[in-house]
């Protein structure tokens, strides 16, 4: 599958919930779920809604949805869940820690972004650093004790400014300790304190088949 270019905003219409994909404008009026409501795109998304949804739709949209979430394309996500497979604990549960403890994700939660794909950006262009050391894969997958900072030059970057101002009234995630624009990851999250709305029983289902 190749990037996706179209309207973020269609994404979280197309899985009936908000997935965060445009910073600050998500938590505003103007996001189009608040205006609107839930409304699938197009111009058949009222009778797509009254549509009986089949157990393997259900497990196809979870799927779906967390993708969206944290901005994977099928063949990282795929491969991501055969690494959660592997391992001895709830398969569904590592999956969603493996994707808490990116390092684009990490980024983003310690508010240096204001949404993933920023934090991706941040990342590729050089901007983040790791235990001291420039690292510029956005899956890296960061370790209990890893140190995640920014560039002091670029600290000064408009959306990272923007993006800690905005957050500076909002907590950080308990398993991160953050001090200004360095963040320790303490801990591996634990499932209640990675998003609610997900059923990750249906993805393991989804990739069961
Ligand atoms: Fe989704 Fe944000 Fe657009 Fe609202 S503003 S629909 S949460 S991407």
């Amino acid at each position: 599958m190749g990037k996706y270019t179209q309207a973020k905003c269609r994404l979280c219409r197309r899985e009936g919930r908000k997935l965060f994909l445009k910073g600050e404008r998500c938590f505003s009026a103007k996001c189009p779920l608040e205006r609107k409501g839930v409304v699938p795109p197009g111009q058949h998304g009222y009778k797509y809604m009254r549509k009986k949804v089949s157990v393997y739709g259900m497990q196809l949209r979870e799927k779906q949805k967390v993708k969206r979430i944290y901005g994977l394309r099928e063949a990282q996500f795929k491969k991501l869940f055969a690494i959660a497979a592997k391992n001895p604990e709830a398969t569904g549960v590592k999956l969603l820690q493996l994707l808490e403890t990116r390092l684009d994700n990490v980024v983003y939660r310690l508010h240096f972004a204001p949404s993933r794909s920023t934090a991706r950006q941040l990342v590729s262009h050089g901007h983040v650093l790791v235990n001291n050391k420039k690292v510029t894969t956005a899956s890296y997958q960061l370790k209990v004790g890893d140190v995640v900072s920014l560039k002091p030059a670029s600290a000064k970057i408009k959306d990272v400014v923007a993006s800690q101002q905005a957050a500076k009234d909002k907590e950080s995630v308990a398993w991160l300790q953050k001090k200004a624009t360095q963040g320790k990851i303490l801990r591996i999250p634990d499932r209640h304190e990675i998003d609610e709305d997900i059923n990750e029983q249906l993805i393991v289902e989804f990739y069961s088949r």
